[in-house]
C-alpha cells in the first residue's frame, strides 16, 4: 500500500474519533458528524484513486443511486422517523458486508481451484461477516417495520419460537464451521439465509419499549460485520471504522440497557419466558379529570417550582418553541423551571435534548433523570409534555408490565400533575397509565402545539 494510502486511510481513522467524541454532547455534535462524513468522503476517494479498479461504471451508478437516496430520504424524514432511518441505514449496512463476503467467499472457492493456499482465518472472518451481517440486515428491517407501525410493535411471540430460533443458531454456527472446512459459494449463500431467518426471530418477540436497545445492539453488529469484511479485505480502514461502530455501539448497548432497568437477556428473550407481554392496548373508559388552558395556566403561574416532563408527543407536536416561550414567561414570574429528561424519552437517545436545543433551550435548564428525581417530592406542579411510558408507575408496581423495572421520572411524587395529550390512548409499550387516573392529575387535551399556545396567552394575561 502506497504511503500516501497509508497517511490517507490515517486521517480518515483520525476523523471517526474525532467524530465520535463531538458526537458524545449535544454542543458538539454536529461538527463531529460533519467530520465523520468528511472521512468518510477522503476514504472512498483514496479507495478510488488507490487501484485499478474494474466495472467502474456499474459503481458510478451505484454509489449515485445510493447517494441520491440518503440525500433525500434523510432531509424528508421527520425528526420523529429518524431512530427508523437509522435502523434502515444500520441494516443496509450489514447487508453490504454480508453481500461482500458472499463475493469473497466465490473467490477464495475459485483461488483454492487454482491451488492458492487459503487462511483458515480469512474464512472464519468470511463465515462470521456472513452470519452477523445478515442477521443485522433481517434484524434492523423488523426493527424499521415496529416503529414505522407497519406491524404490530408488541412482542411477536408464536409456539415453538425458542426451538425455531436455537436450532436456526446451531444450524448457523455448525454452517460456519462449513464455511471454514469446506469453503463452497452455495454454503455460504444458506449461511446468509439462515443469517435473515435468525436476525427476524431475533427481534420479532422484543417488545417495543425495549426496540432502542435492540437498534443498538443490531448497530453494534454491524460494526464488527464491518470490521470482519474489512479483514477479508484486506482495507485497514474498515477494520477500524468497523470497530469503533462495534465498541461504541457495545458501550450504548450496555448504558441504555441499564438506563431501562433491563439485562440484555430480558429485553432479547423475556417474551419468550412468556414476561413482557401485559397490556392489550384497550383504551379505558375510567373517568378522570380534564380541564382547560385557563385552569392549567391558574396552576403554573401561582406555582413555586415547575417541572416540565417532554416526550415524543412534544416532537409529534412540534410544540417545543412555544413550550420554551411557556417557560420564559413563567421565569420571568419568579417561577423555578426545569425539564426532567428521561434517558428514553421520544424515540431515539437524545431525541428530546436534540428538540429542546432546536429551540435554543439553554443546556442548563435540561437535568438528567439521576439529578431531578429527588426532586418531585418539592415540587408544585409537573407539566407533562406529551410524556407517557417514562412517568408510568407500572415501571415500579406491575411485574410482567413490558416497561417493569425501567427506572421512571418520579412525577407520581409532585403535588400536582398535569398531562399533555391528545386522548387516553397508551405510549409506545402500549398499556395504560395509572397515573392518568389519579386524583392529583389533570389532563389537558388536545395537540400539544395548540393546546401549549393556548396556555402560553393564558398564562401571559395573568
Ligand atoms: P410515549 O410513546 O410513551 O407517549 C407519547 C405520548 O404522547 C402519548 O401519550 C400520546 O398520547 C402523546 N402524543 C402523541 N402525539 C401527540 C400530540 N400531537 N400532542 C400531544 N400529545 C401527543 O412517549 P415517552 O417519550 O414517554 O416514552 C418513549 C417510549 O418510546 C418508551 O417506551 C421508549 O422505550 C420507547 N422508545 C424510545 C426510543 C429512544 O431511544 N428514546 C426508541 C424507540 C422506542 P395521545 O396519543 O393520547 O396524544
Amino acid at each position: 500500500m502506497p504511503v500516501w494510502v497509508q497517511l490517507g486511510y490515517l486521517v480518515a481513522a483520525v476523523c471517526f474519533i474525532v467524530a465520535l467524541k463531538g458526537l458524545s454532547g449535544p454542543g458538539t455534535a454536529r461538527r463531529g458528524n460533519l467530520v465523520g462524513a468528511a472521512g468518510a468522503v477522503l476514504a472512498s476517494v483514496i479507495v478510488f484513486f488507490e487501484r485499478d479498479l474494474d466495472h467502474v461504471v456499474p459503481i458510478l451508478i451505484a454509489i449515485a443511486v445510493g447517494t441520491v437516496a440518503g440525500v433525500v430520504g434523510a432531509q424528508r424524514v421527520q425528526m420523529t422517523q429518524m431512530p427508523q432511518l437509522v435502523a434502515l441505514f444500520n441494516g443496509v449496512g450489514g447487508g453490504a458486508a454480508a453481500l461482500v463476503a458472499v463475493l469473497e467467499l466465490h473467490e477464495f472457492v475459485e483461488e483454492a481451484e487454482t491451488g492458492v493456499n487459503l487462511t483458515e482465518f480469512d474464512l472464519v472472518a468470511t463465515a462470521f461477516t456472513v452470519l452477523i451481517g445478515s442477521v443485522s440486515f433481517a434484524g434492523s428491517l423488523v426493527t424499521f417495520a415496529k416503529l414505522q407501525e407497519l406491524m404490530t410493535t408488541r412482542p411477536v411471540v408464536f409456539p415453538g419460537l425458542a426451538v425455531a430460533f436455537g436450532g436456526c443458531l446451531l444450524a448457523g454456527l455448525v454452517l460456519s464451521v462449513v464455511v471454514v472446512v469446506e469453503p463452497a459459494l452455495w454454503i455460504g449463500v444458506l449461511l446468509g439465509v439462515l443469517g435473515l431467518t435468525l436476525g427476524a426471530l431475533l427481534v420479532l418477540p422484543v417488545g417495543g419499549a425495549d426496540v432502542p436497545i435492540v437498534i443498538s445492539l443490531l448497530n453494534a453488529s454491524t460494526g464488527l460485520a464491518v470490521a470482519a469484511s474489512g479483514y477479508i479485505l484486506g482495507n485497514t480502514l474498515l477494520l477500524v471504522a468497523g470497530t469503533l461502530v462495534g465498541a461504541s455501539g457495545t458501550l450504548l448497548t450496555r448504558m441504555m440497557a441499564a438506563a431501562m432497568g433491563r439485562s440484555l437477556t430480558n429485553t432479547l428473550f423475556g417474551a419468550l419466558k412468556g414476561g413482557s407481554t401485559l397490556g392489550a392496548g384497550a383504551v379505558s373508559d375510567r373517568p378522570v379529570r380534564s380541564a382547560g388552558p385557563d385552569d392549567v395556566a391558574i396552576l403554573l403561574g401561582y406555582a413555586n417550582r415547575v417541572i416540565i416532563v417532554p416526550g415524543y408527543g412534544l416532537a409529534v407536536a412540534q410544540a417545543q418553541h412555544s413550550l420554551r416561550e411557556l417557560v420564559d414567561v413563567l421565569g420571568e414570574r419568579g417561577i423555578q423551571v426545569d425539564y426532567a429528561i428521561h434517558p428514553v424519552a421520544g424515540r431515539m437517545p437524545g431525541h428530546m435534548n436534540v428538540l429542546l436545543a432546536e429551540a435554543q433551550v439553554p443546556y442548563e435548564q435540561l437535568k438528567e433523570m439521576d439529578e431531578i428525581n429527588g426532586d418531585f417530592k418539592q415540587t408544585d406542579v409537573v407539566l407533562v409534555v406529551g410524556a407517557n411510558d417514562v412517568v408510568n408507575p407500572a415501571a415500579k408496581t406491575t411485574p410482567g408490565a413490558p416497561i417493569y423495572g425501567m427506572p421512571i421520572l418520579n412525577v407520581d411524587q409532585a403535588e400536582q400533575v398535569v398531562f399533555m395529550k391528545r386522548s387516553m390512548r397508551p405510549g409506545f409499550a402500549g398499556i395504560e397509565n395509572e397515573l392518568l387516573f389519579d386524583p392529583k392529575t389533570t389532563l389537558l387535551f388536545g395537540d400539544a402545539k395548540q393546546t401549549m399556545s393556548k396556555l402560553l396567552n393564558a398564562v401571559k394575561t395573568l
